[in-house]
């Protein structure tokens, strides 16, 4: 067993609802791994968002995760903050520094190495985004930095498409894109059967087909999968969801958001310790949470 004493760091994640959270485990297990002397703990947060970043702040608490509902909220309290992160208007990491702490977005970090341990590759690709809540939002824009054809954002309440249409828009006019004419469109779900391109990558963004809610999928158009060439399901439980099974019974890969979990953590890991963790020790906590998600419904 570890031993908590005077020089162990603190960490933790702030968010409500928080017992949920499978961050402790991860961290708490990276910093076995490494030998490194900290520990990493949930903060159910009760809303006074300045006093509790204070608090943190006060208490010399070195690095903080931020999950729902604050994750855009606490942007003013920062000293700082990534410009992608900026961009995307949501951070989910907080590093200590001598200003106060600063913020970055590793939940995009995490996908982008989830994808690159796929060897999915975006560049040049057409992507279609199912749902424009924070999640999709985020997606977009690591897409939009990573030299698409177009991106299409599908959704069932079509303004909020539009909105993050827009802002890739303005940040992909600043970007050098492949082709001249990078396309950005925004679908309602009930006109998915307008969708013109092909041969796309699929992320579905949306929260159907949650546990318990396994056998749900917001959308289930054949013609739609038959057209996917690769599709990520953001959510990990169940490991298996009703996208991922509609995406590979038309022939294609499914990947779940496991990786997209388990790298964004490993990222706030490696930004607070200033430090790269072993791949061996990533690989094992993906055996490790597929382990605890199998014991939890067993
Ligand atoms: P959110 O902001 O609440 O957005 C929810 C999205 O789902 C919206 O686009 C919403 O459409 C759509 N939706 C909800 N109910 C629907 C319904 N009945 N029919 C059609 N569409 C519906 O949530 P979020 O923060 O983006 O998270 C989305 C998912 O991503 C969650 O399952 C979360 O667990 C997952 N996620 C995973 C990771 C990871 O590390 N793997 C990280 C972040 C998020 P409307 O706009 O029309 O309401």
């Amino acid at each position: 067993m570890r031993r908590i004493d005077g020089h162990t760091a603190v960490f933790g994640i702030i968010g409500n609802p928080i017992g949920h959270t499978l961050s402790p485990v991860i961290h708490n297990t990276i910093s076995e791994a490494m030998g490194i002397n900290a520990v990493y703990v949930p903060f159910a947060a009760n809303g006074n968002l300045s006093s509790m970043v204070n608090g943190l702040y006060s208490l010399g608490v070195t690095g903080v995760n931020v999950t729902v509902p604050y994750k855009t909220e606490i942007i003013p309290y920062l000293s700082g903050i990534d410009p992608l992160a900026k961009e995307i208007g949501a951070v989910n990491t907080l590093k200590y520094t001598e200003n106060g702490y600063y913020g970055y977005n590793t939940d995009i970090l995490g996908l982008k190495r989830e994808l690159e341990d796929e060897g999915v590759s975006l560049k040049g690709r057409d992507i279609v985004l199912l749902g424009a809540g924070g999640a999709a939002r985020a997606v977009a824009f690591l897409c939009a930095s990573s030299s698409p054809a177009s991106i299409t954002i599908v959704n069932r309440t079509l303004s909020k498409a539009f909105d993050i249409c827009k802002d890739i828009e303005v940040y992909a006019s600043g970007q050098e894109m492949p082709s001249g004419d990078f396309r950005v469109n925004a679908v309602a779900l009930e006109d998915i059967n307008t969708l013109r391109c092909t041969d796309y990558i699929v992320f579905q963004c949306t929260n159907i087909g949650l546990s318990p809610d396994d056998d749900a999928c917001v959308l289930d158009d054949q013609d739609f999968y038959d057209r996917v060439s690769v599709g990520i399901d953001l959510i990990y439980k169940p490991a298996v969801t009703k996208f991922m099974k509609n995406v590979t019974d038309a022939g294609s890969k499914a990947y779940n958001g496991l990786k997209m979990l388990i790298y964004q953590a490993v990222s706030a890991y490696e930004i607070w310790n200033d430090l790269r963790v072993n791949d061996a020790v990533a690989g094992d906590l993906e055996a490790l949470l597929t382990q605890t998600e199998k014991d939890s419904v067993g």
